[in-house]
């Protein structure tokens, strides 16, 4: 008898029909004789239905009702799909993220799960029971409901198969695993079988929407193996797990674009000790995202003062440009824009780490389809570059077309 861990996302929980058929599966493992404990997110469209009724009200909402409203979605999934279970025959009980003893910080709407205690999972399936648990959601020590960030329901799914040591922890979701490129915008990326946690990661972080990055993280810290699969068939998934020796043969693992991020430019930072930290600061503690960074150094005739531009995640520009804007007067910068138009392109592979040329030969690309780059940040496995949101799937198949055929 093993213990799974099975996370399906919106959805492959989208309509009432795609419920039965998780339950159909679900059924299937736990016939087997399996103990199974499913995580599901709220069937999709329905949370950003609720960001969208609140942003209707007010365009800056309270971030702990945000939660409160938020951790609807999923509790409406797990009643579903505990019911569509049941009428299988199975015995299914459902839990809120609370009850399923997931601790958070208080951050809310980005909360980092403290600890599980899975005592309540554990007693429930003792009992015979499938365990269905909400995604995404948990409780502060003080007992107020938190999210984890949006896609939070692989958080839940990771941290879960972490906290009960389970034998196998899959990711059902609308694709067949992970590719080499968005097979929409790239017809001929190819299913990988198995890919690095590092790798996921960057191409998480560049964009790739498959996972969600802190889950990625979370994995990798606690060395939980798992399997990215289609809920839509039986064809096995990508396996992401420790990078082994033989992953380097491969040079770019992977191509994403990234069409999330926002770019706010500062014009005319006085270039003195102390004025990025005061920026990034002031960012960091309105608990902003920042990616890329790249200063300038220009002068004006009089005084040595420099632009400075950095990307935040798009749903955070409001929250960001807030911020730059009450630093005007304590940072001195002359004028700030934002530019919602911009397109974050990256190549990935751990065989970078041994393998020269990469960026050179991304950028001979890109010069060949005519696409400026605006800024450009590499890591060891990992080649980012920002252009024209226009140019973005122009130059993703470009660039597949070169590495990766
Ligand atoms: N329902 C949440 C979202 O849409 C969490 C998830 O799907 O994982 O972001
Ligand atoms: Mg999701």
């Amino acid at each position: 008898m093993a213990l799974i861990v099975q996370k399906y996302g919106g959805t492959s929980v989208g309509n009432p029909e795609r419920i039965k058929n998780v339950a159909r599966r679900v059924a299937q493992y736990r016939n087997a004789g399996d103990q199974v404990v499913v995580v599901v997110s709220a069937m999709s469209g329905v949370t950003d239905g609720l960001i969208k009724l609140a942003k209707e009200i007010t365009a800056l909402p309270s971030e702990r009702e945000m939660d409160m409203l938020l951790a609807t979605g999923e509790q409406q999934t797990i009643a579903l799909t505990a019911i569509a279970l049941q009428t299988l025959g199975i015995e299914a009980v459902s839990l809120t993220g609370a009850q399923a003893g997931i601790v958070t910080d208080g951050v809310h709407t980005k909360a980092k799960i403290q600890n599980i205690t899975p005592r309540g999972v554990h007693k429930v399936l003792d009992t015979g029971n499938v365990v269905i648990v909400a995604g995404f959601q948990g409780q502060t020590p003080e007992g107020d409901i938190t999210t984890l960030g949006r896609g939070g329901s692989d958080l839940t799914a990771i941290a879960l198969a972490a906290a009960l040591n389970a034998d196998l922890c899959q990711i059902y979701t609308d694709v067949d695993g992970i590719y080499t490129a968005d097979p929409r915008i790239v017809p001929s990326a190819k299913k990988l079988p198995e890919i690095a946690y590092d790798e996921l990661l960057e191409l998480a972080g560049a964009g790739a929407k498959v996972m969600q990055l802190r889950s990625v993280e979370f994995a990798k810290k606690f060395n939980v193996i798992f399997e990215v699969r289609s809920s839509l068939n039986d064809n096995p998934g990508t396996i992401v797990k420790e990078e082994t020796n033989n992953m380097e043969d491969v040079v770019v693992r992977g191509v994403s674009l990234d069409k999330n991020q926002a770019k706010i430019t500062l014009f005319g930072v006085p270039d003195k000790p102390g004025r990025a930290a005061g920026i990034f600061r002031a960012l960091a503690d309105a608990a902003i995202n920042v990616d890329m960074i790249v200063q300038n150094t220009s002068h004006d005739g009089t005084s040595c003062v420099t632009d400075l531009s950095f990307t935040v995640d798009k749903p955070d520009l409001l929250k960001a440009s807030k911020v730059i804007d009450q630093l005007k007067p304590s940072i001195g910068f002359k004028e700030s824009i934002s530019n919602e138009s911009i397109g974050k392109l990256s190549v990935v592979g751990v065989g970078m780490r041994s393998h020269s040329g990469v960026a050179a030969r991304m950028f001979d690309v890109l010069a060949h389809e005519q696409v400026n780059i605006d800024m450009i940040s590499t890591s060891e496995i990992k080649v980012s570059v920002v252009i024209d949101l226009a140019k973005g799937e122009q130059a993703l198949r470009a660039l597949h077309q070169a590495f990766i055929g």
